[in-house]
């Protein structure tokens, strides 16, 4: 059907005949294609691999602290340690809240993420993950971003494998995804600022999957990037995955703009437009394609309503319930929701929605 669309380019053909797209068809499909095409193909891929489902989990968020030695100009969330709303839970607060999460919310994933705390040592976290397993042995910790087991290697003078075996050995299931932003070098030191470089982000991963922790993967766009910098990060998953296959999803996430310091120094000035956000994810899908099957779509980031547009657009995910959610809500964002919220949002787009776990088996269906 789609190769009797005029103006279809060379890309798309090789993506829909199942042929690995290079860095120039990558190009070619963010400058030139038609986004119609391009969301018409990766709806196809899309469905080829996970057929009609869509898949959340039920995560509840803790961010244990906000204090952080980075400075990253894309942040709303840091903030130095002697402001005045600067916070670092306690492990007896962090578990009391896992309690929360997993006796009261049915969170079947913690994810545990938060700030470069420079004091912070690696016993504190080796504690947090001991204390919630101890406690609640069901549920997933998904903790811990590779630029944060960076950070966490250098304040404490560890091997970032030292730091993974150690985490490991206390509880920690897989890592999140995040820290990535864009791995281009010009790109990427206009928006971090004592921030693991792409290189060291990938490595950290790279150790991590070879010790059996599997983890997410993520890409910022809609900043300052080119979109050279979208095709190149992207590859660069996908070269990683085909040496470990350790990833769980791609998780392309939308910049939000308020209350950063690329907002206050004027450098963005407004957030991408729709119409490249779903370029993005498809994109995404097509140079995936048969290498890394799951694209999650941030609803948290995307807001709900393009999130279900973006499901007809090669994503086959929503992340997650997000409970207690931070980071994002710092930078303007709402972030509530519901299981309910979430089942809706699927079938209102005719997908059929199902519960996953963190490694995405699933674990519920939900029959209408
Ligand atoms: S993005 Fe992460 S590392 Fe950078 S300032 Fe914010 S919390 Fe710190």
């Amino acid at each position: 059907m789609l190769s009797n669309i005029q103006g279809i380019t060379d890309a798309l053909e090789k993506a829909l005949g199942g042929e690995e797209l290079s860095f120039q068809d990558g190009l070619q499909l963010m400058k030139e294609e038609n986004l119609f095409s391009l969301g018409v193909a990766a709806d196809m891929i899309r469905k080829k691999t996970c057929g009609n489902l869509v898949t959340f989990t039920s995560s509840y968020y803790l961010n244990y602290t906000n204090v952080c030695a980075a400075s990253c100009p894309l942040c709303a969330f840091y903030r130095k340690g002697d402001e005045e709303d600067a916070y670092t839970l306690t492990i007896e607060q962090i578990v009391t809240r896992a309690g929360i999460a997993v006796k009261q919310m049915g969170a079947n994933e913690l994810h545990i993420v938060g700030g470069f705390h420079p004091k912070l040592g690696l016993e504190y976290y080796e504690r947090m993950m001991k204390e919630i397993k101890s406690r609640y042995p069901e549920v997933t910790i998904k903790a811990l971003t590779p630029a944060e087991i960076f950070f966490i290697a250098r304040l404490t003078k560890n091997s970032i494998k030292e730091v993974l075996i150690r985490l490991k050995d206390a509880g920690l299931d897989t890592l999140p995804g995040g820290g990535a932003e864009i791995f281009g070098t010009e790109s990427r030191d206009k928006i971090v600022r004592g921030k693991c470089s792409g290189e060291e982000w990938l490595d950290t991963v790279r150790q991590a999957h070879e010790l059996g922790l599997t983890s997410n993967s993520t890409m910022l766009f809609g900043h300052v990037e080119k979109i050279k910098d979208i095709v190149d990060h992207v590859l660069k998953i996908r070269d990683l995955q085909k040496k470990t296959n350790g990833f769980n999803t791609f998780i392309p996430l939308k910049f939000s703009l308020d209350n950063t310091e690329l907002e206050q120094d004027g450098t963005i000035t407004m957030e991408s437009p729709s119409t490249y956000d779903l370029r993005i994810i498809a994109v995404s899908r097509l140079l995936l394609s048969n290498v890394l099957n799951n694209i999650s779509i941030y609803w948290v980031a995307l807001g709900k309503k393009l999130a279900q547009v973006a499901l007809s657009y090669g994503g086959n995910d929503l992340v997650g319930t997000a409970f207690s959610e931070e980071i994002f809500k710092a930078s303007g964002k709402g972030t509530v929701t519901s299981i309910e919220e979430l089942i809706n949002l699927i079938r209102e787009v005719k997908k059929e929605p199902a519960l996953r776990n963190s490694y995405f088996n699933i674990v519920k269906r939900f029959d209408s």
